[in-house]
């Protein structure tokens, strides 16, 4: 198989891409806000745009059709994916907001836990969250997790402290990291439970204030001797780091596909208002300094794309994309933020204000250099791999890695 090969869409991609796009400018843009603020009338709002996507056909695209989705090619949902990532809300809106936890529990979970969990989140009735990171341990070290969970006769009896549980003020369960092998290998130790988030001792402590906004869905939780039937574990005993790993691997592209929908639309919007703006005896866009801000831009989100799309094809064709997925995270994250930041300056004061989505584009790009693995984590672990083929002799050439 050749490397580098075209990243050529199919016309059917190419029109789906224009559908998706015609859907978030006409649709979902005018309320993202409202989606956004949640409440009544934010669910209202998605609730209709959720069942005019379903009626267009372009609901759920990436997800296998046995399951509810759409069936695309997962190249295809790549190039999708990319659209849809120019508004938050429109994730929701087109249900690709359950994308790792569908994949997830349609890899690991039994028949029971799919009828339970899976088909109802694939049709937008219910929401996931996920709890691995603790406030007392090292996040970036999930070998060091405290949480427990024990088998009592048919039920698994739980205790565990976690925080950042995105979503779980609104999700049907959690499905929870657990120390269930405590004598076990470090990456053995630990599963991952399935628990309802209704369950008796399950408690939403609160929701994290973070970067300037008090209401979101961060949050933390405590689980104090909840207890679940033991058909709740998902996967095998002890498996919790290979499900993890499974479900964050494809997981940081379908964020890195999203990351260049953003950056392309702050992109977007800080070239329309250099076309507009006019200062000092010309209009912004007449400005070299302006223009730098617009080529180095274009560069980097046009370098993201290609790095993000030569992860998704050696995922695609089965390789290991281990390096490719840590430097599109690491460099991804870091051309969202530079870009938005570029578009704020050029938008003066009302680039700070809620006025435009910048604001909260910026607020969600930083998140994005921590969650799912901080920056140094996946640079040091570019270099290791790297430096490991020089240690055996060889040398990093970048087709073949
Ligand atoms: C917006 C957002 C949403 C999130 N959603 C979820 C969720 O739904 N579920 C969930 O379980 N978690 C979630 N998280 C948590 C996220 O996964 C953790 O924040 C992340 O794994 C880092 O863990 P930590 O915060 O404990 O940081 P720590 O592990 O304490 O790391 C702190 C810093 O130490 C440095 N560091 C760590 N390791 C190394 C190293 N090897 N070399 C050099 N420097 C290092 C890095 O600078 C790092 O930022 C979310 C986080 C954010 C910000």
């Amino acid at each position: 198989m050749s490397q580098f090969e075209s990243f050529e869409m199919s016309d059917m991609v190419l029109e789906l891409r224009q559908k998706v796009r015609t859907f978030i400018d006409e649709k979902v843009i005018p309320v993202e806000m409202i989606v956004e603020e949640g409440g009544p009338e934010g669910e209202r709002a998605l609730k209709e745009l959720q069942d005019q996507a379903k009626r267009e056909g372009i609901w759920a695209l990436g997800l296998p059709k046995d399951i509810g989705g759409g069936g695309l090619k997962f190249m295809d949902y790549v190039y999708i994916n990319e659209i849809v990532g120019r508004s938050e809300a429109a994730m929701f809106a087109l249900g690709t907001h359950t994308a790792q936890d569908s994949t997830m529990l349609n890899m690991f979970g039994t028949q029971e836990q799919k009828d339970k969990w899976l088909y109802p989140m694939v049709r937008g009735e219910i929401y996931p969250s996920v709890g691995l990171t603790e406030p007392e341990v090292a996040g970036s070290d999930p070998t060091l997790i405290q949480s427990t969970a024990h088998l009592d006769g048919d039920e698994w009896v739980i205790n565990a402290h976690k925080w950042f549980t995105t979503g779980a003020n609104k999700a049907a369960f959690t499905t929870m990291f657990c120390v269930t092998e405590p004598e076990g290998d470090r990456h053995k130790r630990a599963s991952m439970i399935i628990v309802p988030t209704d369950s008796p001792g399950y408690e939403v402590v609160r929701v994290v204030p973070t970067m300037g906004h008090r209401s979101g869905n961060h949050c933390e939780i405590r689980l104090t001797n909840v207890r679940v039937p033991k058909e709740n574990l998902l996967g095998e005993r002890g498996h919790g780091f290979v499900i993890a790993q499974k479900r964050l691997g494809p997981g940081r592209i379908y964020h890195s596909m999203r990351w260049l929908g953003q950056a392309q639309r702050a992109f977007d919007l800080m070239c329309e208002r250099s076309l507009n703006r006019f200062a000092h005896g010309s209009l912004l866009s007449d400005k070299q300094m302006i223009q730098k801000f617009i080529a180095d831009s274009a560069t980097e989100i046009q370098s993201a794309r290609l790095l993000t799309f030569e992860a998704a094809k050696k995922i695609d064709r089965g390789e290991d994309a281990r390096v490719d997925i840590a430097m599109i995270k690491v460099y991804g994250a870091k051309v969202l933020h530079d870009v938005i930041d570029r578009a704020i300056q050029v938008h003066g004061a009302l680039g700070v204000t809620a006025d435009t989505p910048l604001e909260k584009m910026y607020r969600d790009a930083r998140y994005a250099r921590i969650y799912d693995g901080p920056d140094e984590v996946h640079t040091a672990s570019i270099a290791r791999r790297i430096l490991k083929q020089y240690k055996q002799g060889e040398s990093w050439d970048p087709a073949n890695f």
